[in-house]
């Protein structure tokens, strides 16, 4: 009897320790590795990583052909990782970076309004991704500041000498890394990007080649080298702690050397973490989009998306309850014909359309009226036209009880 008292005391100890746990969360870009460079070479820590969680296979580019089409490029790439929407809604279409549609907020955005006593950190080897992607210091981002940067490495052209052979890349993503694992083992940011350049280089110098397997090896150890700061302090403070390792994008079919285009192989991204468990979308999907990091970290580390920052979202979570993904939405004289895939079939979808764009112009809230609302279960639904306002634009949302979903049909004249 006494002891059975004392089986429940630890375990009531132990549900209380697991709530207070410190939830920090980490993601990794790696420059330009495609899907089968990862499968093909030897990558022993994102594998460790991945056998906690998982491997995913993810789309890069947006939909091929389709309104939110995205091109296959460095900048973009990220851009379509920390703000989780495609480039129709981001506008960055190249790596200019001219004209960042700020209205998008980055997952640096959502936290540090949620959380703005939290700690921000961006390792990089690329400065522009901290002064314009996450547009730091920006009247447009509300003069976002991120508590830590280690960047700009690149522009200290005497510490690190531009060789030919580009090793010097090569030492600043070692630079960025031996800085991004002291931090965590010192400071433990809750919000971290690391980012590492190597690998495009050495791809867009020599194509698939020794070369280039070998960066994606370094980058791997490099990987290592963070995972080993992050199981220590799981160990030692006890703290949840979410990794998520991804690719801008792949490369071209024929020699490995280029991207940029819509071909499977530029398109081939892919997700390690160590989220665990995935949900039914997650396991369920041939690909996930890397649209999807920004709802799963927002979920993981408790940020709150308002309703219309939910609507503008094109992504789907990959851990906890979702009620639906896969949204087509296909117009043909008065009609526009929608489906979707239904993962939880619990609760109703909500379906709201707007004829405005408010939110890519100015931020602020669109016009959405209630069409109707069906079983999540059914998958699909009609909106009739006739009776709604003539436009050459909609935004359809689908709302389900556990996440939404969007499209936008727009009418080429
Ligand atoms: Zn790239």
């Amino acid at each position: 009897m006494m002891k059975k008292f004392i089986t429940v005391a630890v375990l009531v100890c132990v549900a209380g320790l697991a709530s207070a746990q410190k939830k920090k969360a980490i993601f990794v870009i790696i420059d330009g590795v495609s899907k089968d460079v990862l499968e093909k070479v030897s990558t022993p820590n994102m594998h460790a990583i991945a056998k906690e969680g998982a491997l995913l296979s993810a789309f890069q580019g947006g939909e091929k052909g389709g309104f939110n089409q995205t091109p296959t490029i460095s900048a973009p790439g990220y851009n379509n990782v920390i703000t989780g929407v495609w480039f129709h809604k981001h506008n960055v279409p190249d790596n200019d970076i001219a004209a960042p549609n700020y209205h998008y907020p980055t997952i640096f955005r959502f936290f540090e309004d949620q959380y703005p006593e939290k700690k921000t950190a961006i390792f990089s080897s690329w400065e522009d991704n901290r002064t314009k992607l996450v547009g730091e210091g920006l009247a447009q981002t509300g003069n976002i500041k991120l508590d830590h940067h280690f960047d700009g490495l690149e522009l200290d052209t005497v510490k690190y000498p531009h060789d030919r052979g580009r090793k010097f890349m090569s030492n600043i993503d070692q630079a960025v890394i031996d800085d991004a694992a002291r931090a965590i083992s010192q400071d433990a940011p809750d919000l971290s990007w690391v980012y590492l350049e190597y690998t495009d280089d050495m791809g867009h110098m020599y194509g698939d080649s020794e070369q280039f397997y070998d960066a994606v090896r370094a980058a791997d150890r490099r990987v290592g080298q963070l995972w080993e700061a992050i199981k220590q302090r799981k160990e030692k403070y006890k703290e949840d702690w979410l990794i998520v390792i991804t690719t801008d994008h792949g490369r071209d079919p024929q020699k490995g050397k280029d991207h940029g285009g819509q071909s499977d192989r530029e398109r081939a991204s892919w997700i390690v973490t160590n989220a665990k468990p995935l949900n039914t979308y997650a396991k369920q999907a041939q690909q996930v989009a890397v649209v999807d990091i920004l709802p799963t970290i927002a979920r993981f580390v408790d940020v709150k998306l308002s309703a219309d920052q939910q609507r503008e979202l094109d992504g789907v979570p990959l851990i906890g309850k979702v009620s639906l993904s896969n949204p087509v939405a296909i117009k043909a004289d008065n009609k526009i014909s929608l489906s979707w895939k239904a993962a939880d079939t619990e609760g109703k979808v909500k379906v709201w359309l707007a004829a405005t764009n408010n939110f890519k112009e100015t931020g602020k809230p669109d016009n959405y009226k209630l069409i109707g609302e069906v079983p999540v279960k059914d998958g699909k639904f009609d909106i009739d036209l006739s009776r709604e306002t003539a436009s050459d634009f909609y935004k359809i949302v689908l709302e389900g009880k556990y996440n939404t979903v969007n499209r936008w049909i727009i009418n080429k004249k």
